[in-house]
């Protein structure tokens, strides 16, 4: 959010302003947080905007009151910077770079860093959330990449223009969480590349993104509140191949994927650019990155992970326990809940893979001792990235370091726990996880156990580590303690009980002598401050104490922050394997995360399958079945799914029933078991019998778009045309209630096409549900469709819904009976039985379905009234005798009358 720092005139500028002018113009989009004492001022349109968004007191610092002024205290600035963040604002952190006292000029004062929304490390975010920050860049496909040919690979190519050209991008994205080093880089190519991208920057949650300065910003960007602009000559691959080189410190790229993917390449060096300029820091704990190949996962869009709950609930404001991620969240650290984040947006592709993930899930499932004993050797093991990651970047204090040396102390015990598996897996994790013992002893051996919140406060480092440190530390407690003793030997002197030896950090060691005992102060007193009720003196021999207190004092804090420093060093140097360790310590926490759930809900081992198959007996929902299970309301109905996307099928089945009845939770209930058997998990049915599936589309409910300009139906649609171009054999399709938001007879034509182009076209196993009762003809048709419908009893009270799923079409679609359980007046429910009897009986008179030569003639739903007009006109009046005129006549009234009966 640009702010401006024009309004200071430099000319009038008193050497104060001046230095702040510089910085402003140095950060000008930038909040400058400019220090003075123990405040962080803001001036001038900065202290205006900070005011109104942080509800701060608009003061002024000049007395013409022209130079609008407000400041929050250093100390609590965190929650401050935190609340701008998140609003997308940039934020300059302008500091005092001398001690004031020791100046007698102006302080020095630099900005030392640049916080934005995807660089902080914003203390309130949640473990399990990543805070990631974003590049997007693209190119026209044809064409080598940027830095080679500078003029095809043309900075930002405006996305209108390529879209409406029909040129097609590459398009390549990075992200970077600065709080843990996760850095991931991904390129995509065809039709649909720079949509896929996007869709990638948003599933991932950035907070912010980096887009070239002269690009535009594509469609869906444009929701990211932190969209910041990077010069154009940063996304070149002359610039940004070796700058990530250096960081990841290899020669070349071959190792991470890269090479052939120039744009990912960009991206990622645009995302380290901007980290090191804003941070001035090299982010030493960012040493490694995962080019992510999409045929490496299981493919969702966000469509489908909003959709299915798969991390935050449908509706902002729903219960986050709704979610599957909450749902499976057993995991005990915080890179164990990332991870698990990850997994369920990013599920896997190779059985390779996924096999002894199954493996090592089930033989923790099956022993109990064992996988509690692994759990609990991860107590008390905090965020090893999150530490690492702030000690990187300069803003880890001494309590940091020492909860870093905590955490690396659990990690013999949690290889000794992994080690008592057996499977191949677990016994892969033990071997990349480092116990780091050397590291663990010198921080436990410099650091005291309880130490302070900064080093400026002392008192950090362990007696016994510097014998310099340890003179020093005497020379000050003996100092205190004559302080002490003038102290009293004062009092006894002067009479006065009350007098006090005091330190402040402006005016250094005094006696204070309230104004009553004035007339008792020696002479030999020299006056030192006056206040309201008492008199601040000092003595040649305080000062001379003062001076030597606080000399060693100055003396010991530099010692420890260098023992600090090379503490600091110490740790990074071992930055890549603390990271390898705390992914292997992530993994065995998903693991054994997943074998507690296995054993602990009966989830089963699912069984992989060359065939393009889905097949489970007595599949629950597993959110909707802990949610039962926590709130004791109801008992969740199993349900057994078949589905085949081979030769003989099923590979699409319709589901019709009421609502209510349970069409919805089937669908996703098919999407979960498919997403969590990828994930490794085992699954909430009896048995599944799983081919992997590419990736997993759904079509679900009415996600309203309005806001962005796109009707509710045209949202479907789009979203419909994406599954039927890009699906696949081997993908999952859920498409619920298509064609619902438009007229009667467009919607179901559209649904009837679509149905036949699932199944001749795409062949990808499918779950269709619908209210139209006229698509369940299509199961005689199509000999790989079939129909189920959801179990339903009338009672005399009203409708029962049994929750089952069962073979064959549903014969009512229940709709007012439905309306009646909601509570709609009694006159309305009784009219609308009327209006449907009516308008039943006219089907069955007239509805004849014709499927060949054209596959369903419009006849099914042409009203009455039409079929009339259309019945007079195709007769030849000159060839009827007026008795057949009569009768033909007595006819159409005959049928008037029995459709209004
Ligand atoms: P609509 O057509 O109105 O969207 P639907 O047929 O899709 O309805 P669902 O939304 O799937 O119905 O289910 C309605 C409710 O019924 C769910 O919220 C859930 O609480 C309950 N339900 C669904 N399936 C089951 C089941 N198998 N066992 C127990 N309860 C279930």
């Amino acid at each position: 959010m640009p702010v401006s720092g024009d309004s200071a005139k430099a000319t009038e500028l008193t050497p104060f302003m001046r230095q702040w002018t510089g910085a402003k113009r140095e950060n000008p989009d930038a909040l400058l947080f400019f220090r003075m004492g123990d405040f962080y001022e803001l001036f001038y349109d900065d202290a205006v905007v900070a005011s109104r968004e942080l509800q701060l007191t608009l003061t002024a610092r000049d007395r013409e009151r022209q130079v609008p002024m407000c400041g929050v205290p250093y100390h609590s600035v965190e929650g401050y910077l935190t609340r701008l963040l998140r609003r997308g604002f940039r934020i300059a952190i302008c500091e005092q770079m001398e001690d004031p006292k020791l100046t007698k000029k102006i302080v020095r004062r630099e900005v030392i860093k640049v916080l934005s929304p995807g660089t902080a490390l914003d203390a309130a975010l949640g473990q399990e959330q990543n805070n990631f920050l974003a590049a997007f860049w693209e190119r026209p496909a044809a064409s080598p990449s940027g830095g080679k040919n500078k003029d095809t690979a043309r900075v930002g190519y405006p996305s209108q223009l390529v879209s409406q050209a029909g040129i097609q991008v590459v398009c390549g994205i990075a992200l970077l969480d600065v709080s843990t080093g996760d850095f991931r880089t991904a390129e995509f190519a065809g039709p649909a590349a720079r949509a896929q991208a996007v869709d990638a920057i948003l599933m991932a949650g950035a907070s912010e993104v980096l887009l070239p300065a002269s690009a535009e910003v594509p469609a869906g960007l444009d929701r990211l509140a932190a969209r910041t602009r990077v010069e154009d000559w940063v996304w070149t691959h002359d610039f940004a191949a070796p700058l990530v080189e250096r960081q990841l410190k290899v020669r070349s790229l071959e190792g991470f994927g890269l090479v052939g993917h120039d744009a990912a390449a960009i991206a990622a060096g645009a995302v380290l650019h901007y980290v090191r300029t804003t941070q001035k820091n090299e982010a030493l704990h960012v040493d490694s990155l995962r080019f992510q190949e999409h045929s490496t996962a299981l493919e969702l869009d966000q469509v489908t992970v909003r959709n299915l709950e798969l991390v935050e609930p449908l509706f902002q404001g729903q219960d986050a326990r709704a979610t599957l991620f909450h749902t499976l969240d057993a995991c005990c650290t915080p890179m164990g809940k990332r991870l698990l984040r990850g997994t369920i947006l990013r599920p896997l592709v190779d059985a390779g893979a996924i096999e002894p993930r199954y493996e090592a899930v089930g033989e923790a499932a099956g022993d109990l001792l064992r996988r509690e004993e692994l759990r609990r050797a991860f107590d008390g093991l905090m965020d090893l990235e999150r530490l690492l990651a702030r000690l990187s970047l300069d803003s880890a204090g001494p309590r940091d370091v020492r909860a870093l040396g905590a955490s690396l102390a659990k990690l013999p015990g949690v290889r000794a726990a992994i080690g008592m598996m057996q499977a191949p897996l677990w016994m892969t994790i033990a071997a990349r996880l480092d116990a780091l013992e050397e590291v663990t002893t010198r921080i436990a051996a410099t650091l005291v156990a309880e130490p302070p919140l900064t080093m400026a406060d002392g008192g950090a480092i362990a007696a016994g580590v510097d014998a310099e440190l340890d003179d020093l530390r005497s020379v000050s407690t003996t100092g205190r303690q004559s302080i002490a003793a003038i102290e009293e030997r004062e009092r006894q002197r002067t009479g006065i009980g009350s007098l006090k030896v005091r330190y402040n950090s402006v005016f250094g060691y005094y006696i204070e002598i309230t104004k009553a005992n004035l007339s008792l102060a020696p002479t030999d007193y020299e006056r030192k401050q006056t206040l309201v009720n008492a008199e601040r003196f000092t003595t040649p021999e305080l000062k001379e104490y003062e001076t030597k207190i606080l000399t060693a004092h100055d003396r010991s804090i530099e010692i420890e922050k260098r023992i600090f420093a090379e503490l600091r060093r110490l740790v990074l140097d071992a930055a890549g394997r603390i990271r390898r360790t705390s992914a292997a310590v992530a993994e065995a926490d998903l693991l054994a995360c997943f074998a507690h759930l296995a054993a602990g809900r009966r989830y089963a081992r699912p069984r992989l399958s060359e065939e393009p198959v889905l097949e489970a007996v007595a599949a629950r929902h597993p959110m909707i079945e802990q949610w039962m299970e926590e709130t004791r309301e109801g008992r969740f109905i199993a349900n057994d799914l078949f589905l085949s996307a081979g030769e003989d099928g099923p590979s699409l089945l319709l589901i019709t029933g009421p609502n209510m009845g349970g069409k919805s939770t089937y669908l996703r209930t098919a999407a979960m078991l498919v997403l969590m058997a990828q994930m490794g998990s085992f699954v909430p049915a009896d048995s599944l019998r799983l081919g992997l599936a590419d990736r997993i589309y759904t079509r679900i409910g009415a996600s309203d778009n309005v806001a962005r300009g796109r009707s509710t139906f045209m949202v479907e649609m789009t979203e419909t045309a994406t599954i039927l171009n890009t699906a696949t054999r081997r993908s999952l399709v859920l498409l619920d209630e298509m064609g619902r938001g438009t007229a009667t007879f467009d919607g179901l034509s559209l649904a009837w096409a679509t149905v036949e182009y699932l199944h001749a076209e795409t062949g990808s196993r499918t779950l269709f549900a619908t209210h139209y009762h006229e698509l369940t003809m299509l199961a005689d048709k199509l000999p790989r469709v079939r129909n189920l419908r959801v179990g339903v009893k009338e009672a005399a009270s009203g409708i029962v819904f049994l929750h089952t799923i069962e073979p064959g079409a549903a014969s009512k679609s229940y709709g007012i009976e439905v309306a009646k359980l909601a509570g709609l007046p009694t006159a309305v429910i009784e009219r609308a039985r009327r209006i449907l009897k009516q308008h039943e009986k006219q089907e069955r008179q007239s509805v004849q379905v014709e499927t060949e030569p054209e596959p369903m003639q419009l006849t099914i739903f042409t009203p009455l009234s039409q079929r009339i007009v259309d019945r007079i006109e195709s007769v030849d009046v000159n060839a009827l005798t007026p008795l057949q005129a009569l009768n033909l006549l007595e006819e159409l009234q005959q049928e008037l009358k029995d459709s209004r009966e």
